[in-house]
């Protein structure tokens, strides 16, 4: 049985995005990645030192534009849902890692190993 149909998920679009962000950005260990309560994504691209290492790119995945609520709120942290780091390979020691999650997201937790 041959499955021509691949069902495109979310996540894979974000990956997409990810990779594309990391390509252009030379200076990027990561990029940053906030999914939002509606459904689009916020990414920024982080550099070694935390810094913004790209501008910030709001998606909506499939869609032409993001939501009317983004447009409104442009995202709003109170509407976050999840937010972590991509990182790029090859990746950042994990002391590097926590110095540079806390910067960009702003969270002490710890990382999984
Ligand atoms: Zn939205």
């Amino acid at each position: 049985m041959t499955a021509k149909k691949v069902k495109r998920t979310p996540e894979q679009g974000e990956r997409a995005m990810v990779e594309g962000i990391l390509e252009g950005s030379p200076d990027a260990v990561g990029v940053a990645v906030i999914r939002l309560n509606c459904g689009c994504r916020k990414m920024a691209a982080v550099n070694i030192d935390g810094e913004p290492a790209s501008k910030i790119i709001m998606y909506r995945d499939q869609a032409e534009t993001i939501c009317e609520q983004c447009k409104e709120d442009n995202g709003d942290y109170m509407r976050v849902t999840e937010q972590f780091i991509h990182w790029n390979t090859p990746e950042p020691d994990t002391e590097k890692k926590k110095t540079i999650s806390a910067k960009v997201l702003g969270t002490t937790e710890e990382l999984p190993q």
